[in-house]
């Protein structure tokens, strides 16, 4: 039997990689052999010992020297295939990745290891349209479930308890990022092996629909494959959820075209979205991160200026002796989530908001929203 799958199809497709671990070497090794050209790679990490044993991509150098994950590995299938081409994204893709890049990908595959990271991918798929790919392993345990929007979504599937759960810990995604880390359920090549080929091949299956549509090939949309090596049992059980209701998954459309840059500054970016809508005002939607100017202790009112998104506010009282490990609970946070005519600091840049190339904004006028897609 020859390979259902069409050589064309899979060299044309834009397929982004978020996460570059060892499910993720093992995902963007096989989309190299199986002929994938058009590949973007999501990481904010750096190699280190502990991920030599099980990521075929990485080498010992790389780890020595801290190489960031995403560079080695666009190297590396750059070596495999030098027809690839491979784009990186050093940076969270909670935050920065754009959602007009998401919007160009025929399929997007997620090897993360975290709850919140696979709700942030879920509503940049859903937002964009864009099925995705979802894979998780511990030591003899992988699962891969598809996600396709309009049928089934991540966070649907998590039910009001799970979001809830969820949202609670949404404010400071760098602490949870490093709760995350520390708990991390102990790996190994081999269960990242087979859940990354079982990944990718129902990632090449959504790039063939009208093979899904005849029959001659079944996604995985709806279902949950799940693998467990001590026994050797594999598994497919339903799991398609849509609710009308969750919040999560509104399409974002029709998007629109702005000429604004995260170069732009914010006064120029608020006239030229004024200028394309035909509204005298706008006001712009920080939809993934607020943008604090100051916090301050209510313990004695002292306060310090940190004009950051707020991601990044932790790190930067890390960095001030008189406010290291203090605790956010005894903290106001003065913050922006609407920018419009009344924001103070119209010299600072698109980018230095918090907002990442090619991102959607989500604008509302006095005659409704709107969807710009920056350049
Ligand atoms: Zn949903």
């Amino acid at each position: 039997m020859n390979s259902p799958f069409r050589a064309d199809r899979i060299s044309a497709a834009k397929i982004m990689v978020v996460g570059c671990g060892a499910l993720g070497n093992e995902v963007l090794k096989n989309l190299a052999l199986m002929g994938a050209e058009h590949i973007w790679a999501v990481d904010f990490d750096r190699v280190e010992s502990g991920n030599l044993s099980r990521s075929v991509l990485f080498s010992r150098e790389d780890a020595l020297k801290g190489r960031f994950k995403v560079d080695v590995v666009a190297e590396r299938l750059a070596g495999m295939n030098p027809r690839i081409e491979i784009n990186t994204v050093r940076g969270d893709v909670a935050f920065d990745v754009g959602l007009g890049l998401i919007r160009k990908m025929d399929v997007v595959i997620g090897c993360v290891d975290n709850r919140w990271a696979r709700y942030c991918i879920n509503r940049l798929c859903m937002r964009a349209g864009v099925p995705w790919v979802d894979g998780g392993i511990s030591y003899l345990e992988g699962t891969v479930r598809v996600f396709v929007p309009g049928k089934n979504c991540y966070a649907c599937q998590l039910g009001p308890e799970g979001l809830k759960d969820l949202a609670r810990r949404i404010p400071c995604p760098e602490i949870i990022r490093r709760d995350e880390q520390a708990g991390k359920a102990p790996t190994s090549s081999i269960i990242a092996s087979v859940t990354g080929a079982v990944q990718v091949q129902e990632a090449l299956k959504l790039l063939h629909p009208e093979l899904l549509e005849e029959g001659a090939l079944t996604s995985l949309c709806g279902r949950m494959f799940c693998f467990e090596g001590e026994h050797m049992t594999t598994r497919v059980v339903e799991l398609a959820a849509w609710d009308d209701d969750c919040p999560v998954h509104d399409r974002w459309e029709p998007v629109k075209e702005t000429a604004v840059t995260a170069e732009t500054t914010v006064g120029q970016a608020l006239e030229m979205l004024g200028k394309e809508l035909g509204a005298e005002k706008v006001t712009i939607h920080l939809s993934a991160d607020c943008f604090v100017d100051r916090v301050i202790r209510k313990d004695n009112n002292a306060s310090l200026t940190v004009m950051l998104p707020g991601r990044k506010v932790a790190e930067r009282l890390g960095q001030d002796p008189d406010w290291r490990g203090f605790p956010f609970s005894a903290l106001y946070q003065h913050e922006y989530r609407e920018i419009d005519e009344r924001f103070p600091y119209k010299s600072l840049t698109v980018g230095q908001l918090g907002i990442p190339e090619k991102e959607v904004l989500h604008v509302s006028t006095s005659s409704g929203e709107a969807y710009m897609e920056m350049q």
